[in-house]
C-alpha cells in the first residue's frame, strides 16, 4: 500500500530544523525563531501576527500543524484536578491530567495511543497499542492544557497512556523540545519518565544526558509475581532491571523512583513489604524512593485495591527496613478514572 505523504510537522521540529525549513521556503531565518516562539505558546497560525501573511498562508497550506482537541474535560470538585480526553487528528483519543501542587502545576501526559505492555492491572493496555504519538502530539498536550487553564505547566510526568520507552525517539524529541530555553523551557529536572522496565531504553536514556527523573514501575518483589503482573518482566527480570537503574544513577546522579501499586491479596501484605525492602537493599547501590499507589480498580481486570490504612502500614514497614516510601496522595478522587479508562469508555 502506498503511504500517504505527510506534510512537514513543524511542531515536532527543533529550532535549527525549523530554520532550515523556513530558509528552504525562501524566507528569512529569523522568521523560524518567531514561529518557534508562537508554536511554544500553542498559537494558531492566524494568531502569529508578526509573520507576513504570505508566510502564514504557506504554513497553512504546506505544513501539518494541529493542536489536540479537548474531547472531554472532567474537573475535580475537591482539588481542581482536570482530566482531559484529547482527540488527535486521526480521531485517536488520549488522556492528560492537570494537577495543582504547592510547588507548581504538573501535567501527566500520554506517549502512545494504547499500550502493548499488557500489565494485568492497567486499563491502557486492554485493547493493545494502536500507534506511537509523535513528539508534537505529546507536546500538544502541554500546550493545550496551558491554553485551556490559562496556567503554566511547571512539571511533567510521563505516566499517562503508553510506555514512553517503547516510543523512545519521539519521547526524546519531546523532552528536548519542551525543555528548550526558547520554547516552554520546562526544566528536565522537573520531568519524570515512567517505565514498566524496558532495560535497553533505560540504558539509552542514561546515555542521552537528559537529567530527567526515572520512575520505574516495580509492583512486585520477586520474578514469579512480577512476571504474572507485568509480562515485560519475562524479558528483563528484576535483577537486570535494578542493575539498569543503578547504571542510570551512575550516569545522571538522579535518585531513582519506584512505583508500587498495592493490589489486595497480591502484593500488599507485611511480608511483601519486608521482601520489597530486601530486594531494594540487595540490588540498589543508589538512593531510591518508593511511591506507593492505591490501585485504581479497572472492572475488566478483576483486581481490587488495598485500603489506605494498609498502604500506610506498608510504608511504615518499608521505613523500618530503611527504605524511603510515601503513599501517593490521590488527586481528583471524584473524577477518578485511572489512566486509560476514559479512552476505553470513549472507544466503546
Ligand atoms: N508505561 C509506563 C507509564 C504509564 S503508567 C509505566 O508502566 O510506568 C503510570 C503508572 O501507573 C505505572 O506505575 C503503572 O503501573 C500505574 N498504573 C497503571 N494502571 C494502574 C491502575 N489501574 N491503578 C494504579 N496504578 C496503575
Amino acid at each position: 500500500m502506498e503511504e500517504k505523504k505527510r506534510k512537514p510537522d513543524i511542531m515536532s521540529m527543533y529550532p535549527d530544523e525549523l530554520r532550515k525549513f523556513i530558509e528552504d521556503m525562501g524566507e528569512k531565518k529569523f522568521r523560524a525563531d518567531q514561529l518557534f516562539s508562537w508554536i511554544s505558546k500553542g498559537a494558531s497560525i492566524d494568531e502569529m501576527s508578526n509573520l507576513p501573511k504570505s508566510l502564514r498562508d504557506m504554513l497553512k497550506a504546506e505544513t501539518e500543524y494541529r493542536m489536540p482537541k479537548v474531547a472531554e474535560k472532567h474537573v475535580s470538585g475537591i482539588d481542581g484536578t482536570i482530566k482531559y480526553l484529547m482527540e488527535l487528528t486521526d480521531g485517536e483519543c488520549i488522556e492528560s491530567v492537570f494537577m495543582r501542587y504547592e510547588h507548581g502545576n504538573t501535567l501527566c501526559v500520554s506517549s502512545q495511543a494504547g499500550c502493548a505492555m499488557g500489565c494485568r492491572f492497567c486499563a491502557s493496555t486492554l485493547k493493545g497499542r494502536v500507534r506511537n504519538l509523535t513528539a508534537s502530539e505529546i507536546l500538544g498536550q502541554v500546550l493545550c492544557a496551558q491554553r485551556d487553564t490559562g496556567e503554566r505547566v511547571d512539571g511533567i510526568v510521563m505516566m499517562g497512556i503508553g510506555e514512553p520507552l517503547d516510543n523512545y525517539d519521539n519521547v526524546i524529541r519531546f523532552l528536548k523540545l519542551v525543555s528548550d530555553p526558547a520554547g516552554l523551557c520546562i526544566g528536565l529536572r522537573h520531568i519524570s519518565v515512567s517505565t514498566c522496565g524496558i532495560v535497553p531504553g533505560i540504558n539509552a536514556l542514561a546515555e542521552s544526558g537528559l537529567p530527567v527523573t526515572l520512575s520505574v514501575s516495580l509492583h512486585a518483589s520477586d520474578d514469579t509475581a512480577r512476571s504474572e503482573l507485568m509480562p515485560v518482566n519475562r524479558k528483563w527480570c528484576i535483577a537486570e532491571l535494578l542493575s539498569a537503574c543503578n547504571g542510570y544513577f551512575e550516569k545522571t546522579g538522579r535518585r531513582i523512583s519506584f512505583e508500587y501499586t498495592l493490589i489486595a491479596g497480591r502484593n500488599d501484605g507485611e511480608n511483601d513489604a519486608v521482601k520489597l525492602a530486601g530486594v531494594i537493599k540487595k540490588y540498589m547501590k543508589c538512593p531510591v524512593h518508593v511511591n506507593l499507589i492505591l490501585l485504581n480498580e479497572v472492572r475488566e481486570t478483576g483486581l481490587a485495591s488495598s485500603g489506605r490504612n494498609n498502604a500506610k502500614k506498608f510504608a511504615e514497614v518499608l521505613g523500618s527496613c530503611g527504605v524511603n516510601a510515601t503513599v501517593r496522595r490521590r488527586l481528583g478522587s471524584d473524577i477518578d478514572a485511572s489512566c486509560g479508562q476514559l479512552r476505553l469508555r470513549h472507544n466503546k
